[in-house]
């Protein structure tokens, strides 16, 4: 890892920690983050020309895998057009109508540039809508860096070890109000004492930032009888989930519909973008329909939107059939060969985002997720690197699999596994 090394030292005096995002550190594994050069389909190669088979996938986005040929003709073609005008194209249309056609809540959606940016604009909207200030997250959940969001958030804050962000005023972190995923009774305990201070709910409706941790049967049915109980909003943070796990997001599998939902990553093809949906009477509020402000320079940007149309275009019922398929070969593959080495492993999994946790117990609670067997992952990590597989650098980061990852790419990653196991 010359190259990598030497692009990196010289980062860190010019970049803090020498990353544009802190997930992409090796500070909880050790060693020089690996620097891609480029990626092709399932695999990505370094700048020393090394070849790895990518299970991070850009942390979710790249749902086809990189570089996808109709995604890359998408942009080129946008891109001979001019990348922004800061005037409305028909492609934004397009988008909308495609978010409408696969979303059931969604009657209209807004555009923006990040999912920060989307649960941001979702919240302010919650709290206009509500005229109520306190809002309710879960433990361990993710919903991007703003700041009424930095509380008990997930994988990023958790792997370094420093949940709550300096600079977050204490009277705005007041506000967010968090309980345990999965523990319906310590919510509607927290309802039933403040439930008429309560703007929303954000979940995440499969928790996806401290790795892959399912509803429980009851869970997203129980908050949604609360809010409507109590007054508040529902909102499911799709963001993750959003096209990733089923043609119209988590709220396609789930008997449960929220009221708005937040999206990014996949809608975006690899392009930076995020969007807010729901009600029409909620999104009517949203500035210039309404009095609830939220702009932005480059959203709705025509090449993200093109880039995006043309990944969604590509997820037909197909596709999720193909996710699913490589999604349940990698986590059986996993199963029997840790099995065969007695190893535990408990792996939570949605199609094709999982988690395996080194865990002799299923993991349902944030408690559960950090009991699992830090170190033993890091080893795994360390061995599965060197046998040529790219995983998220942090054993409470969910893996992503793309219609890229064929059969014979998820056996090579059985094949490392196999190899990193016999190492551990
Ligand atoms: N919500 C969820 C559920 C996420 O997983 C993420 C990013 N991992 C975000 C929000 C923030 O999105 P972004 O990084 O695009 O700002």
């Amino acid at each position: 890892l010359d190259r990598s090394q030497a692009v990196f030292e010289a980062a860190q005096r010019r970049i803090p920690g020498g990353v544009n995002s802190p997930v992409r550190a090796y500070k909880s594994v050790g060693g020089t983050p690996v620097h891609i050069a480029s990626g092709k389909g399932a695999l990505v190669r370094d700048l020393d020309g090394n070849e790895y088979v990518d299970l991070v996938c850009s942390y979710g986005p790249l749902i086809l895998g990189h570089a996808p040929p109709d995604v890359n003709a998408a942009v080129a073609a946008a891109l001979e057009k001019g990348t922004t005008f800061g005037a409305p194209t028909e492609g934004e249309l397009s988008l909308a109508e495609e978010i409408c056609s696969r979303v059931g809540v969604a009657e209209q959606v807004r555009l923006v540039n990040s999912g920060t940016e989307a649960t941001m604009s979702a919240l302010r909207l919650a709290r206009a809508a509500t005229e109520r200030e306190a809002f309710l997250k879960f433990n361990g959940c993710y919903h991007g860096h703003g700041d009424s969001f930095l509380v008990k958030a997930g994988s990023g804050a958790l792997t370094h070890g420093d949940p709550d962000s300096p600079g977050v005023p204490r009277a705005l972190a007041a506000l967010t109000w968090v309980t345990e995923y999965n523990d319906i009774d310590e919510t509607r305990a927290l309802f039933e004492r403040s439930g008429d201070r309560i703007a929303c709910v954000f979940v995440e409706p499969i928790a996806g930032n401290m790795g892959t941790v399912l509803p429980e049967p009851g869970f997203l049915e129980g908050l949604r009888e609360l809010c409507d109980r109590h007054g508040a909003l529902l909102i499911f943070d799709e963001v993750m989930t959003g096209f990733r796990v089923a043609r119209g997001g988590y709220a396609e599998l789930s008997a449960v519909q929220p009221d708005l939902v937040t999206l990014g990553k996949v809608i975006g093809g690899g392009m930076p973008i995020g969007a807010y949906a729901g009600r029409a009477d909620l999104m009517s509020q949203v500035s210039p329909a309404g009095p609830v402000y939220q702009a932005g320079t480059l959203s709705g940007n025509p090449i993200a939107v093109a880039a995006g149309l043309a990944t969604l275009r590509k997820l037909d019922a197909a596709a999720y059939v193909r996710l699913e398929r490589s999604g349940k070969r990698l986590d059986e593959g996993l199963a029997r060969i840790a099995k065969a080495r007695g190893i535990p492993l408990a792996t939570g999994r949605q199609g094709s985002m999982l988690c395996p946790y080194f865990s002799n117990r299923p993991v349902r609670h944030f408690d559960d997720v950090v009991a699992s067997d830090r170190a033993t992952w890091t080893r795994f990590f360390r061995a599965m690197l060197e046998g040529g597989v790219m995983l998220p650098p942090s054993p409470f980061e969910a893996w992503f699999l793309s219609t890229a990852h064929d059969d014979a790419i998820i056996d090579r990653v059985l094949a490392a596994a196999e190899r990193a196991f016999e190492s551990l």
